[in-house]
Protein backbone atom coordinates (compact mmCIF):
# COMPACT_ATOMS: atom_id res chain seq x y z
CA UNK A 1 0.00 0.00 0.00
CA UNK A 2 1.40 3.69 -0.94
CA UNK A 3 2.19 5.78 2.04
CA UNK A 4 0.23 8.85 0.40
CA UNK A 5 -2.57 9.66 1.76
CA UNK A 6 -5.63 7.45 0.80
CA UNK A 7 -8.34 9.12 -1.11
CA UNK A 8 -12.39 9.27 -0.79
CA UNK A 9 -13.27 6.31 -3.00
CA UNK A 10 -16.55 8.11 -4.04
CA UNK A 11 -14.93 11.20 -5.25
CA UNK A 12 -13.25 8.95 -7.58
CA UNK A 13 -14.62 10.91 -10.85
CA UNK A 14 -13.80 14.16 -9.21
CA UNK A 15 -10.00 12.87 -9.07
CA UNK A 16 -9.75 12.25 -12.61
CA UNK A 17 -9.74 16.13 -13.26
CA UNK A 18 -6.63 16.49 -11.92
CA UNK A 19 -5.11 14.65 -14.93
CA UNK A 20 -4.66 17.44 -17.43
CA UNK A 21 -6.35 14.58 -20.45
CA UNK A 22 -7.73 11.09 -20.62
CA UNK A 23 -6.01 8.00 -20.23
CA UNK A 24 -4.41 7.12 -23.64
CA UNK A 25 -3.82 9.16 -26.55
CA UNK A 26 -5.83 11.62 -29.20
CA UNK A 27 -6.24 10.51 -32.87
CA UNK A 28 -3.68 13.82 -33.25
CA UNK A 29 -1.22 12.07 -30.95
CA UNK A 30 -1.59 8.73 -32.07
CA UNK A 31 -1.01 9.53 -35.86
CA UNK A 32 2.30 11.67 -35.09
CA UNK A 33 4.15 10.58 -38.00
CA UNK A 34 7.49 12.20 -36.34
CA UNK A 35 7.34 10.11 -34.11
CA UNK A 36 5.89 6.73 -35.24
CA UNK A 37 5.95 7.10 -39.40
CA UNK A 38 2.96 5.92 -40.42
CA UNK A 39 1.06 3.40 -39.43
CA UNK A 40 -1.75 0.32 -40.06
CA UNK A 41 -5.11 -0.74 -38.37
CA UNK A 42 -3.06 -3.39 -36.62
CA UNK A 43 -0.64 -0.52 -34.79
CA UNK A 44 -3.75 0.88 -32.82
CA UNK A 45 -6.15 0.23 -30.57
CA UNK A 46 -9.15 2.23 -29.28
CA UNK A 47 -9.51 2.55 -25.59
CA UNK A 48 -13.08 1.72 -24.16
CA UNK A 49 -15.46 4.04 -22.53
CA UNK A 50 -18.79 3.86 -20.73
CA UNK A 51 -21.60 1.75 -21.49
CA UNK A 52 -25.16 2.45 -21.28
CA UNK A 53 -26.99 1.23 -23.53
CA UNK A 54 -27.31 -1.79 -25.59
CA UNK A 55 -25.35 -3.09 -28.75
CA UNK A 56 -28.51 -3.10 -31.14
CA UNK A 57 -29.34 0.64 -30.11
CA UNK A 58 -26.02 1.79 -31.72
CA UNK A 59 -27.17 3.57 -35.40
CA UNK A 60 -24.46 2.84 -37.73
CA UNK A 61 -25.66 5.55 -40.42
CA UNK A 62 -23.72 7.12 -42.42
CA UNK A 63 -23.16 9.12 -45.69
CA UNK A 64 -20.69 7.35 -48.69
CA UNK A 65 -21.24 10.76 -50.60
CA UNK A 66 -22.57 13.92 -50.12
CA UNK A 67 -26.27 13.07 -50.58
CA UNK A 68 -26.05 9.27 -50.04
CA UNK A 69 -26.64 7.89 -46.57
CA UNK A 70 -26.88 4.25 -46.12
CA UNK A 71 -27.96 2.16 -42.72
CA UNK A 72 -24.90 0.25 -42.70
CA UNK A 73 -21.29 1.41 -44.21
CA UNK A 74 -20.67 -1.35 -45.69
CA UNK A 75 -19.38 -1.65 -49.89
CA UNK A 76 -18.02 -4.04 -51.82
CA UNK A 77 -15.16 -3.58 -54.48
CA UNK A 78 -15.42 -3.23 -57.94
CA UNK A 79 -13.77 -6.29 -58.50
CA UNK A 80 -14.49 -8.91 -61.30
CA UNK A 81 -14.24 -11.73 -58.49
CA UNK A 82 -16.16 -9.26 -56.10
CA UNK A 83 -19.04 -7.05 -57.49
CA UNK A 84 -21.98 -8.27 -60.10
CA UNK A 85 -25.67 -8.42 -59.99
CA UNK A 86 -26.06 -11.02 -56.96
CA UNK A 87 -23.65 -9.18 -54.34
CA UNK A 88 -24.84 -5.82 -55.30
CA UNK A 89 -28.41 -6.64 -54.38
CA UNK A 90 -27.70 -8.18 -51.42
CA UNK A 91 -25.20 -5.39 -50.20
CA UNK A 92 -28.04 -3.30 -50.87
CA UNK A 93 -30.80 -5.39 -49.31
CA UNK A 94 -28.43 -4.96 -46.20
CA UNK A 95 -28.00 -1.65 -45.91
CA UNK A 96 -24.76 -1.20 -47.76
CA UNK A 97 -24.27 -0.77 -51.24
CA UNK A 98 -22.40 -3.13 -54.04
CA UNK A 99 -20.33 -1.06 -56.64
CA UNK A 100 -20.36 -3.24 -60.01
CA UNK A 101 -16.98 -3.79 -61.83
CA UNK A 102 -16.29 -2.70 -65.68
CA UNK A 103 -14.03 -5.27 -66.88
CA UNK A 104 -16.45 -6.23 -69.19
CA UNK A 105 -18.69 -4.65 -71.80
CA UNK A 106 -20.39 -1.38 -71.48
CA UNK A 107 -23.68 -3.08 -72.31
CA UNK A 108 -23.01 -6.14 -69.74
CA UNK A 109 -22.06 -3.33 -67.14
CA UNK A 110 -25.19 -1.51 -67.70
CA UNK A 111 -27.17 -4.70 -67.43
CA UNK A 112 -25.75 -5.73 -64.02
CA UNK A 113 -26.68 -1.87 -62.58
CA UNK A 114 -30.44 -2.19 -64.73
CA UNK A 115 -30.83 -6.07 -62.67
CA UNK A 116 -30.09 -4.51 -59.30
CA UNK A 117 -32.46 -1.56 -60.16
CA UNK A 118 -35.39 -3.64 -61.12
CA UNK A 119 -35.09 -6.17 -58.42
CA UNK A 120 -37.88 -6.71 -55.83
CA UNK A 121 -37.43 -8.89 -53.18
CA UNK A 122 -39.41 -12.32 -53.42
CA UNK A 123 -39.56 -11.56 -57.09
CA UNK A 124 -37.52 -13.41 -59.40
CA UNK A 125 -36.42 -11.18 -62.50
CA UNK A 126 -35.29 -13.55 -64.65
CA UNK A 127 -36.61 -17.06 -64.24
CA UNK A 128 -36.17 -20.11 -66.63
CA UNK A 129 -38.58 -19.41 -69.20
CA UNK A 130 -39.70 -21.98 -72.42
CA UNK A 131 -41.99 -21.22 -75.40
CA UNK A 132 -44.79 -23.51 -76.68
CA UNK A 133 -42.47 -25.17 -79.24
CA UNK A 134 -40.09 -26.67 -76.59
CA UNK A 135 -40.41 -30.45 -75.36
CA UNK A 136 -41.30 -32.02 -72.62
CA UNK A 137 -37.19 -33.41 -72.97
CA UNK A 138 -36.49 -29.61 -72.49
CA UNK A 139 -38.61 -29.59 -69.03
CA UNK A 140 -37.09 -32.42 -67.38
CA UNK A 141 -33.96 -31.14 -68.22
CA UNK A 142 -34.87 -28.20 -66.09
CA UNK A 143 -36.35 -29.86 -63.41
CA UNK A 144 -33.28 -32.41 -63.35
CA UNK A 145 -31.10 -29.47 -63.38
CA UNK A 146 -32.23 -27.12 -61.56
CA UNK A 147 -34.48 -29.14 -59.12
CA UNK A 148 -37.67 -27.05 -59.79
CA UNK A 149 -41.03 -26.80 -62.48
CA UNK A 150 -42.67 -24.68 -62.77
CA UNK A 151 -42.20 -23.01 -65.92
CA UNK A 152 -43.65 -19.86 -67.18
CA UNK A 153 -44.21 -20.19 -70.94
CA UNK A 154 -44.31 -16.98 -73.22
CA UNK A 155 -44.82 -16.86 -77.26
CA UNK A 156 -40.79 -16.18 -77.78
CA UNK A 157 -39.29 -18.02 -75.14
CA UNK A 158 -38.22 -15.56 -73.43
CA UNK A 159 -38.73 -12.57 -70.36
CA UNK A 160 -40.93 -10.11 -71.66
CA UNK A 161 -42.90 -12.46 -74.02
CA UNK A 162 -46.92 -12.66 -73.78
CA UNK A 163 -47.40 -15.02 -71.07
CA UNK A 164 -49.32 -18.31 -72.89
CA UNK A 165 -49.04 -20.69 -70.68
CA UNK A 166 -47.36 -22.75 -68.00
CA UNK A 167 -45.68 -26.10 -67.19
CA UNK A 168 -45.74 -27.67 -63.41
CA UNK A 169 -44.52 -30.93 -62.37
CA UNK A 170 -47.57 -32.29 -62.24
CA UNK A 171 -48.11 -31.15 -66.21
CA UNK A 172 -45.35 -33.69 -66.81
CA UNK A 173 -45.47 -35.96 -64.38
CA UNK A 174 -47.16 -39.12 -66.38
CA UNK A 175 -45.79 -38.12 -69.75
CA UNK A 176 -43.37 -40.33 -71.20
CA UNK A 177 -43.30 -39.43 -74.75
CA UNK A 178 -40.17 -36.49 -74.88
CA UNK A 179 -40.46 -35.26 -77.93
CA UNK A 180 -44.34 -33.88 -77.19
CA UNK A 181 -44.37 -30.38 -77.59
CA UNK A 182 -44.57 -28.35 -74.45
CA UNK A 183 -48.15 -26.36 -76.30
CA UNK A 184 -49.86 -29.56 -75.83
CA UNK A 185 -49.39 -30.09 -72.14
CA UNK A 186 -48.71 -26.81 -70.34
CA UNK A 187 -51.89 -25.41 -68.28
CA UNK A 188 -53.05 -22.34 -70.43
CA UNK A 189 -55.39 -21.12 -67.45
CA UNK A 190 -52.81 -19.36 -65.82
CA UNK A 191 -53.28 -17.80 -62.58
CA UNK A 192 -51.08 -14.68 -63.12
CA UNK A 193 -50.72 -10.87 -61.26
CA UNK A 194 -50.49 -7.81 -62.75
CA UNK A 195 -47.16 -5.59 -62.60
CA UNK A 196 -46.75 -3.46 -59.22
CA UNK A 197 -48.62 -5.63 -56.53
CA UNK A 198 -47.20 -6.10 -53.63
CA UNK A 199 -45.68 -9.04 -52.10
CA UNK A 200 -48.32 -8.79 -49.52
CA UNK A 201 -50.98 -9.05 -52.60
CA UNK A 202 -49.13 -11.67 -54.23
CA UNK A 203 -48.62 -13.57 -51.60
CA UNK A 204 -52.42 -13.77 -50.39
CA UNK A 205 -53.15 -14.57 -54.31
CA UNK A 206 -50.57 -17.64 -54.51
CA UNK A 207 -52.32 -18.79 -51.03
CA UNK A 208 -55.83 -18.55 -52.09
CA UNK A 209 -54.94 -20.23 -56.04
CA UNK A 210 -52.80 -22.77 -54.04
CA UNK A 211 -50.15 -22.78 -56.68
CA UNK A 212 -46.65 -22.38 -56.67
CA UNK A 213 -45.89 -20.39 -59.15
CA UNK A 214 -47.49 -17.07 -59.86
CA UNK A 215 -46.18 -15.14 -62.92
CA UNK A 216 -46.71 -11.08 -62.97
CA UNK A 217 -47.29 -9.50 -66.26
CA UNK A 218 -47.51 -6.16 -67.81
CA UNK A 219 -50.53 -4.02 -69.01
CA UNK A 220 -50.26 -6.36 -72.09
CA UNK A 221 -49.60 -9.54 -70.59
CA UNK A 222 -45.98 -10.14 -71.23
CA UNK A 223 -44.17 -12.02 -68.25
CA UNK A 224 -41.70 -9.37 -66.04
CA UNK A 225 -41.25 -11.40 -63.03
CA UNK A 226 -41.91 -14.80 -61.36
CA UNK A 227 -42.86 -15.55 -57.28
CA UNK A 228 -42.48 -18.64 -56.28
CA UNK A 229 -44.23 -20.14 -53.15
CA UNK A 230 -41.07 -21.77 -51.76
CA UNK A 231 -39.67 -18.38 -51.57
CA UNK A 232 -41.76 -16.89 -50.06
CA UNK A 233 -41.68 -19.07 -47.36
CA UNK A 234 -38.32 -18.63 -46.53
CA UNK A 235 -38.40 -14.75 -47.34
CA UNK A 236 -36.90 -12.71 -45.06
CA UNK A 237 -37.20 -9.05 -44.95
CA UNK A 238 -34.94 -5.88 -45.02
CA UNK A 239 -35.65 -3.19 -42.63
CA UNK A 240 -32.11 -1.92 -43.35
CA UNK A 241 -32.37 -1.67 -47.09
CA UNK A 242 -30.30 0.78 -49.10
CA UNK A 243 -33.12 2.16 -51.56
CA UNK A 244 -33.81 5.91 -53.84
CA UNK A 245 -35.64 7.77 -51.84
CA UNK A 246 -38.17 8.25 -55.10
CA UNK A 247 -38.68 5.60 -57.05
CA UNK A 248 -37.94 2.62 -54.10
CA UNK A 249 -35.62 0.81 -55.94
CA UNK A 250 -32.38 -0.58 -54.00
CA UNK A 251 -29.26 1.90 -54.94
CA UNK A 252 -26.27 0.93 -57.46
CA UNK A 253 -23.14 1.49 -58.21
CA UNK A 254 -20.51 1.14 -60.62
CA UNK A 255 -16.84 1.80 -61.73
CA UNK A 256 -15.65 3.16 -64.64
CA UNK A 257 -12.46 4.81 -66.09
CA UNK A 258 -11.57 8.35 -67.03
CA UNK A 259 -10.50 7.75 -70.86
CA UNK A 260 -13.01 9.29 -73.26
CA UNK A 261 -14.74 5.88 -74.08
CA UNK A 262 -15.61 6.06 -70.24
CA UNK A 263 -18.21 8.83 -71.10
CA UNK A 264 -20.23 6.96 -73.54
CA UNK A 265 -20.67 3.88 -70.72
CA UNK A 266 -21.44 6.02 -68.28
CA UNK A 267 -24.85 7.30 -70.32
CA UNK A 268 -25.68 3.58 -70.46
CA UNK A 269 -24.73 2.76 -66.64
CA UNK A 270 -27.21 6.29 -66.06
CA UNK A 271 -29.63 5.15 -68.60
CA UNK A 272 -30.07 1.57 -66.47
CA UNK A 273 -30.44 3.73 -62.95
CA UNK A 274 -27.12 4.07 -61.34
CA UNK A 275 -27.14 5.98 -58.40
CA UNK A 276 -23.26 6.46 -57.90
CA UNK A 277 -20.34 6.40 -59.82
CA UNK A 278 -17.13 5.46 -58.91
CA UNK A 279 -13.69 7.08 -60.95
CA UNK A 280 -12.20 3.78 -60.19
CA UNK A 281 -7.85 4.69 -60.40
CA UNK A 282 -5.44 3.50 -58.70
CA UNK A 283 -3.35 6.75 -57.98
CA UNK A 284 -6.44 9.49 -58.42
CA UNK A 285 -4.72 12.49 -58.59
CA UNK A 286 -4.79 13.09 -62.36
CA UNK A 287 -5.86 15.81 -64.64
CA UNK A 288 -8.47 13.05 -66.44
CA UNK A 289 -10.09 12.13 -63.48
CA UNK A 290 -10.60 15.77 -62.71
CA UNK A 291 -12.10 16.65 -66.09
CA UNK A 292 -13.92 13.19 -65.96
CA UNK A 293 -15.38 14.57 -62.49
CA UNK A 294 -16.29 18.29 -63.90
CA UNK A 295 -17.44 16.85 -66.72
CA UNK A 296 -19.89 14.55 -64.92
CA UNK A 297 -21.08 17.04 -62.95
CA UNK A 298 -22.16 19.33 -66.04
CA UNK A 299 -23.98 16.32 -67.95
CA UNK A 300 -25.76 14.42 -64.83
CA UNK A 301 -26.56 16.41 -61.82
CA UNK A 302 -27.94 13.99 -60.10
CA UNK A 303 -25.18 11.39 -60.37
CA UNK A 304 -22.88 11.03 -56.95
CA UNK A 305 -19.34 11.03 -58.08
CA UNK A 306 -16.68 9.19 -56.00
CA UNK A 307 -13.05 9.44 -56.57
CA UNK A 308 -9.99 8.61 -55.95
CA UNK A 309 -7.77 6.49 -55.18
CA UNK A 310 -5.96 8.81 -53.00
CA UNK A 311 -3.98 8.85 -49.58
CA UNK A 312 -2.96 12.33 -49.37
CA UNK A 313 -4.06 15.94 -48.80
CA UNK A 314 -2.98 17.19 -51.84
CA UNK A 315 -4.03 14.41 -53.90
CA UNK A 316 -7.59 14.64 -52.28
CA UNK A 317 -7.84 18.31 -52.71
CA UNK A 318 -8.15 18.40 -55.98
CA UNK A 319 -10.52 16.07 -56.48
CA UNK A 320 -12.46 18.23 -53.77
CA UNK A 321 -11.95 21.02 -56.27
CA UNK A 322 -13.64 19.73 -58.93
CA UNK A 323 -16.54 18.28 -57.32
CA UNK A 324 -16.43 15.11 -55.97
CA UNK A 325 -19.21 13.96 -53.72
CA UNK A 326 -17.15 11.31 -51.77
CA UNK A 327 -13.10 10.56 -51.67
CA UNK A 328 -11.98 6.49 -51.83
CA UNK A 329 -8.96 6.37 -49.78
CA UNK A 330 -6.18 3.49 -50.19
CA UNK A 331 -3.03 3.13 -52.19
CA UNK A 332 -1.02 -0.47 -51.70
CA UNK A 333 -3.37 -1.59 -48.83
CA UNK A 334 -5.34 -3.80 -50.90
CA UNK A 335 -5.05 -7.86 -49.94
CA UNK A 336 -3.94 -8.84 -53.41
CA UNK A 337 -1.90 -5.69 -53.96
CA UNK A 338 1.52 -5.25 -54.69
CA UNK A 339 1.80 -1.51 -55.73
CA UNK A 340 3.93 -0.69 -52.73
CA UNK A 341 6.39 -3.11 -53.76
CA UNK A 342 6.72 -2.55 -57.40
CA UNK A 343 5.68 1.28 -57.73
CA UNK A 344 7.17 2.05 -54.72
CA UNK A 345 4.17 4.73 -54.04
CA UNK A 346 1.23 4.48 -51.27
CA UNK A 347 0.94 4.82 -47.48
CA UNK A 348 -0.20 2.98 -44.41
CA UNK A 349 -3.99 2.50 -44.12
CA UNK A 350 -4.66 3.86 -41.03
CA UNK A 351 -2.59 6.99 -41.80
CA UNK A 352 -3.51 7.30 -45.24
CA UNK A 353 -7.46 7.02 -43.57
CA UNK A 354 -6.99 9.44 -41.03
CA UNK A 355 -4.99 12.36 -42.97
CA UNK A 356 -7.17 12.48 -45.79
CA UNK A 357 -10.53 12.37 -43.60
CA UNK A 358 -9.57 15.16 -41.19
CA UNK A 359 -8.89 16.88 -44.62
CA UNK A 360 -12.37 15.80 -46.65
CA UNK A 361 -14.25 16.01 -43.74
CA UNK A 362 -13.78 20.02 -43.56
CA UNK A 363 -15.53 20.12 -46.79
CA UNK A 364 -18.47 18.20 -46.06
CA UNK A 365 -17.11 15.43 -48.18
CA UNK A 366 -17.38 11.88 -47.33
CA UNK A 367 -14.48 9.03 -47.15
CA UNK A 368 -13.97 5.36 -47.89
CA UNK A 369 -11.29 3.46 -46.47
CA UNK A 370 -10.84 1.07 -49.36
CA UNK A 371 -8.38 -2.24 -49.20
CA UNK A 372 -6.75 -3.94 -46.20
CA UNK A 373 -10.38 -4.47 -44.44
CA UNK A 374 -9.80 -8.16 -42.72
CA UNK A 375 -11.75 -7.80 -39.86
CA UNK A 376 -14.60 -6.06 -37.65
CA UNK A 377 -12.21 -4.50 -35.75
CA UNK A 378 -10.19 -2.98 -38.90
CA UNK A 379 -13.84 -1.48 -39.80
CA UNK A 380 -14.17 0.00 -36.18
CA UNK A 381 -10.71 1.75 -36.48
CA UNK A 382 -11.29 2.93 -40.21
CA UNK A 383 -14.22 4.59 -38.94
CA UNK A 384 -12.65 6.03 -36.01
CA UNK A 385 -10.09 7.46 -37.94
CA UNK A 386 -12.18 9.78 -40.07
CA UNK A 387 -14.21 7.15 -43.33
CA UNK A 388 -17.77 7.15 -43.52
CA UNK A 389 -18.11 3.99 -44.63
CA UNK A 390 -15.29 1.21 -45.96
CA UNK A 391 -14.58 -0.95 -49.18
CA UNK A 392 -13.82 -4.53 -48.35
CA UNK A 393 -12.91 -6.91 -51.41
CA UNK A 394 -11.20 -9.77 -49.83
CA UNK A 395 -13.22 -9.94 -47.15
CA UNK A 396 -16.79 -10.47 -49.15
CA UNK A 397 -14.77 -12.69 -51.96
CA UNK A 398 -15.74 -16.48 -51.38
CA UNK A 399 -19.16 -15.78 -50.80
CA UNK A 400 -22.10 -17.48 -52.59
CA UNK A 401 -22.77 -13.46 -54.23
CA UNK A 402 -19.21 -13.11 -55.57
CA UNK A 403 -18.73 -14.44 -58.96
CA UNK A 404 -17.07 -17.59 -60.15
CA UNK A 405 -17.28 -20.98 -59.20
CA UNK A 406 -16.37 -22.62 -56.37
CA UNK A 407 -13.50 -25.62 -56.40
CA UNK A 408 -12.36 -27.97 -54.31
CA UNK A 409 -8.45 -27.62 -53.49
CA UNK A 410 -6.72 -30.01 -50.73
CA UNK A 411 -9.96 -30.96 -49.05
CA UNK A 412 -11.07 -26.99 -49.13
CA UNK A 413 -13.94 -25.10 -50.91
CA UNK A 414 -12.54 -22.23 -52.33
CA UNK A 415 -13.00 -19.39 -55.17
CA UNK A 416 -10.53 -17.28 -57.12
CA UNK A 417 -10.06 -13.82 -56.26
CA UNK A 418 -7.85 -11.40 -58.04
CA UNK A 419 -6.23 -8.35 -57.81
CA UNK A 420 -7.47 -6.07 -60.94
CA UNK A 421 -4.04 -5.35 -61.36
CA UNK A 422 -3.20 -8.79 -61.87
CA UNK A 423 -1.83 -9.86 -65.73
CA UNK A 424 -5.10 -12.24 -65.50
CA UNK A 425 -7.26 -9.70 -65.26
CA UNK A 426 -5.76 -7.61 -67.12
CA UNK A 427 -5.65 -9.75 -70.42
CA UNK A 428 -9.12 -10.51 -70.26
CA UNK A 429 -10.14 -8.09 -73.10
CA UNK A 430 -14.25 -7.62 -73.18
CA UNK A 431 -15.28 -7.41 -76.83
CA UNK A 432 -15.71 -3.84 -77.77
CA UNK A 433 -14.28 -1.76 -74.94
CA UNK A 434 -10.88 -2.89 -74.37
CA UNK A 435 -9.66 -3.74 -71.08
CA UNK A 436 -10.83 -1.84 -67.66
CA UNK A 437 -8.46 -3.23 -65.61
CA UNK A 438 -5.26 -1.94 -67.28
CA UNK A 439 -7.27 1.44 -67.31
CA UNK A 440 -7.17 1.75 -63.78
CA UNK A 441 -3.59 1.25 -63.95
CA UNK A 442 -3.16 3.95 -67.26
CA UNK A 443 -1.16 0.34 -68.98
CA UNK A 444 -3.66 0.10 -71.65
CA UNK A 445 -0.74 1.32 -73.79
CA UNK A 446 2.18 -0.54 -72.76
CA UNK A 447 3.70 -3.46 -74.61
CA UNK A 448 4.48 -4.95 -71.07
CA UNK A 449 2.04 -5.02 -68.95
CA UNK A 450 3.40 -4.82 -65.13
CA UNK A 451 1.47 -6.28 -62.73
CA UNK A 452 0.24 -4.46 -59.67
CA UNK A 453 -2.07 -7.54 -58.05
CA UNK A 454 -2.05 -10.80 -57.96
CA UNK A 455 -4.09 -14.09 -58.61
CA UNK A 456 -5.11 -15.84 -55.26
CA UNK A 457 -8.09 -17.80 -53.77
CA UNK A 458 -10.30 -17.90 -50.78
CA UNK A 459 -12.32 -19.94 -48.86
CA UNK A 460 -15.69 -20.60 -49.32
CA UNK A 461 -17.34 -18.02 -46.50
CA UNK A 462 -21.06 -18.77 -47.00
CA UNK A 463 -23.46 -16.23 -48.28
CA UNK A 464 -23.37 -12.72 -47.27
CA UNK A 465 -26.96 -12.48 -46.37
CA UNK A 466 -24.95 -14.31 -43.01
CA UNK A 467 -22.07 -12.44 -43.36
CA UNK A 468 -22.47 -8.93 -43.54
CA UNK A 469 -25.55 -9.14 -40.73
CA UNK A 470 -22.50 -10.30 -38.94
CA UNK A 471 -20.18 -7.66 -39.64
CA UNK A 472 -23.52 -5.31 -38.53
CA UNK A 473 -23.57 -6.51 -35.37
CA UNK A 474 -20.08 -6.56 -34.62
CA UNK A 475 -19.36 -3.01 -35.38
CA UNK A 476 -22.21 -1.78 -33.12
CA UNK A 477 -20.59 -3.85 -30.32
CA UNK A 478 -17.67 -2.31 -30.96
CA UNK A 479 -19.07 1.18 -30.92
CA UNK A 480 -20.72 0.10 -27.38
CA UNK A 481 -17.30 -1.02 -26.18
CA UNK A 482 -15.90 2.30 -26.51
CA UNK A 483 -19.22 3.83 -25.42
CA UNK A 484 -20.71 5.63 -28.45
CA UNK A 485 -24.35 5.10 -29.69
CA UNK A 486 -23.43 6.10 -33.92
CA UNK A 487 -20.98 6.15 -36.34
CA UNK A 488 -21.99 10.32 -35.90
CA UNK A 489 -21.26 10.48 -32.09
CA UNK A 490 -17.56 7.77 -32.42
CA UNK A 491 -16.42 10.66 -34.86
CA UNK A 492 -17.56 13.47 -32.86
CA UNK A 493 -16.42 11.90 -29.73
CA UNK A 494 -12.86 11.84 -31.54
CA UNK A 495 -12.76 15.14 -33.21
CA UNK A 496 -13.05 16.10 -29.26
CA UNK A 497 -10.74 13.87 -27.95
CA UNK A 498 -12.77 11.91 -25.65
CA UNK A 499 -12.27 8.73 -27.57
CA UNK A 500 -8.68 7.37 -26.95
CA UNK A 501 -6.07 5.31 -28.55
CA UNK A 502 -3.24 3.24 -27.58
CA UNK A 503 -0.31 2.35 -29.79
CA UNK A 504 -0.12 -1.06 -30.23
CA UNK A 505 3.40 -2.69 -30.12
CA UNK A 506 4.68 -5.82 -31.81
CA UNK A 507 4.28 -7.96 -28.77
CA UNK A 508 1.07 -5.98 -27.86
CA UNK A 509 -0.51 -7.33 -31.67
CA UNK A 510 0.83 -10.87 -30.53
CA UNK A 511 -0.96 -10.04 -27.21
CA UNK A 512 -4.01 -9.60 -28.78
CA UNK A 513 -4.25 -12.29 -30.95
CA UNK A 514 -4.60 -16.01 -29.48
CA UNK A 515 -1.91 -17.34 -28.38
CA UNK A 516 -0.02 -20.27 -26.41
CA UNK A 517 -2.57 -22.91 -27.29
CA UNK A 518 -1.81 -26.12 -28.74
CA UNK A 519 -4.72 -25.62 -31.84
CA UNK A 520 -7.73 -23.92 -32.02
CA UNK A 521 -10.82 -23.34 -34.13
CA UNK A 522 -12.17 -19.77 -35.20
CA UNK A 523 -15.22 -19.91 -35.83
CA UNK A 524 -16.59 -16.16 -36.27
CA UNK A 525 -20.25 -16.14 -36.45
CA UNK A 526 -23.15 -18.33 -35.50
P1 LIG B 1 -9.07 -5.90 -50.02
O1 LIG B 1 -10.43 -5.59 -49.47
O2 LIG B 1 -8.00 -5.77 -49.01
O3 LIG B 1 -9.03 -7.22 -50.70
O4 LIG B 1 -8.76 -4.77 -51.12
C1 LIG B 1 -9.65 -4.45 -52.14
C2 LIG B 1 -9.22 -3.17 -52.82
O5 LIG B 1 -7.91 -3.33 -53.40
C3 LIG B 1 -10.08 -2.74 -53.98
O6 LIG B 1 -11.25 -2.07 -53.59
C4 LIG B 1 -9.13 -1.84 -54.78
O7 LIG B 1 -9.07 -0.53 -54.29
C5 LIG B 1 -7.79 -2.47 -54.54
N1 LIG B 1 -7.33 -3.31 -55.65
C6 LIG B 1 -8.05 -4.10 -56.47
N2 LIG B 1 -7.26 -4.77 -57.32
C7 LIG B 1 -6.01 -4.38 -57.05
C8 LIG B 1 -4.72 -4.70 -57.61
O8 LIG B 1 -4.56 -5.54 -58.50
N3 LIG B 1 -3.65 -4.05 -57.08
C9 LIG B 1 -3.79 -3.14 -56.09
N4 LIG B 1 -4.95 -2.83 -55.51
C10 LIG B 1 -6.05 -3.44 -56.00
Amino acid sequence: MSTQQLLDCSKANDFLKEYKRGDGLSAEDLMDEKVTGGITYNDLLILPGFIDFPASKVSLESKITKNITLKTPFMSSPMDTVTETDMAISMALLGGIGIIHHNCSADEQADMVRKVKKFENGFIADPMVLSPEHTVADVKEIKERYGFCGIPITDSGKMNGKLVGIVTARDIQFHDDDASLVKDIMTTDVVSAKQGVTLEQANDILRSSKKGKLPIVDESGNLVSLLSRSDLLKNQTYPLASKSPHSKQLLCGAAIGTRPDDRDRLYKLVDAGLDVVVLDSSQGNSVYQIEMIQWIKQNFKELEVIAGNVVTREQCANLIAAGADGIRIGMGSGSICITQEVMAVGRPQATAVYRVSQFANRFGVPTIADGGIGNIGHITKAVALGASAVMMGGLLAGTTESPGEYFYHEGKRLKKYRGMGSIDAMEKVSSKDGNAATKRYFSEGDSVKVAQGVVGTVMDKGSVRKFIPYLTTGLQHGLQDIGVTSVKAFREGVDAGTVRFEKRTASAQLEGGVHGLHSHEKKLFA
